[in-house]
């Protein structure tokens, strides 16, 4: 077996969708923009995730991902660092809305992405602002209306300033549901297709989920498009 076989097997790597790249089993092999390596490094981390390792490669080919993997598997990176990339491509001004979209279940995860983005992401000079519930508006408003690289929100929260048009959509090219599982347990839903409804279909969408059920099966059936699958380690169906 090639050594990408061994690696794959090694660490329960599997995916499927066509053409699926070889994982990056180095940093090295990423290359990522040397700011955004530099961050990595600072932080100690000596080899990808296998969930960085196959999703990576497969991201920067801006196709749409599902990925199923259990909790600190880092994920949260595997999806910040294309995210980063995506943004350098790009050249938004924050200043006209997001360009990243990130959807997660509660405050304290938000929190945590939009801490992970900015330490992350300080060299690439990338914004990140939260929005969740159950703290005043008026204060995340003002954040928002700065302008922001990347908002990272829970599904009720989003939805309110969506209705009263205070985000706007329109740059928005890069959709992430982070615990899919659990915001669907949570019962957002409703509020989750609201949002996708409001965001261009030109976009790239990347899911992740600690587990695979129907009901994650179906919203993923509905809002990405020729995913690519990715698993790591066993997964209860
Ligand atoms: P998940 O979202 O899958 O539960 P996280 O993204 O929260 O996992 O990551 C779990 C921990 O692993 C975090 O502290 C994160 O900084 C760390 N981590 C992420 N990527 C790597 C890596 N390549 N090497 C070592 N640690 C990492
Ligand atoms: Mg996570």
């Amino acid at each position: 077996p090639s050594p990408v076989e061994v690696y794959l097997q090694k660490h329960e790597v599997t995916a499927t969708g066509g053409d699926v790249p070889a994982p990056f089993m180095t940093f090295e092999d990423t290359g990522f923009p040397p700011e955004i390596l530099r961050e990595i490094h600072v932080a100690g981390f000596t080899s990808p995730t296998p969930i960085q390792a196959q999703t990576w490669p497969i991201a920067l080919q801006n196709r749409d991902i599902v990925a199923i993997a259990k909790t600190g598997s880092g994920k949260t990176l595997g999806y910040l660092i294309p995210a980063f990339v995506h943004l350098k491509r790009r050249r938004n001004n924050p200043q006209n809305g997001p360009t990243v979209l990130v959807l997660a279940p509660t405050r304290e995860l938000a929190t945590q992405i939009q801490d992970e983005a900015l330490k992350f992401g300080r060299a690439s000079r990338v914004s990140c602002t939260c929005l969740y519930g159950g703290a005043p508006k008026v204060h995340q408003l003002k954040e928002l209306e700065r302008g922001a690289d990347i908002v990272v929100a829970t599904p009720g929260r989003l939805n309110d300033i969506l209705e009263m048009k205070r985000i706007d959509f329109r740059q928005v090219s890069l959709l992430v549901l982070d615990e899919a599982d659990r915001m669907l347990d949570m019962g957002f839903e409703p509020q989750i297709r609201k949002i996708v409804n409001e965001i261009p279909p030109q976009r790239q969408t990347l899911m992740y989920t600690a587990t695979w059920p129907k009901e994650v099966r179906k919203i993923a059936g509905d809002l990405l498009r020729n995913p690519v699958q990715v698993n790591i380690g066993n997964v209860d169906q």
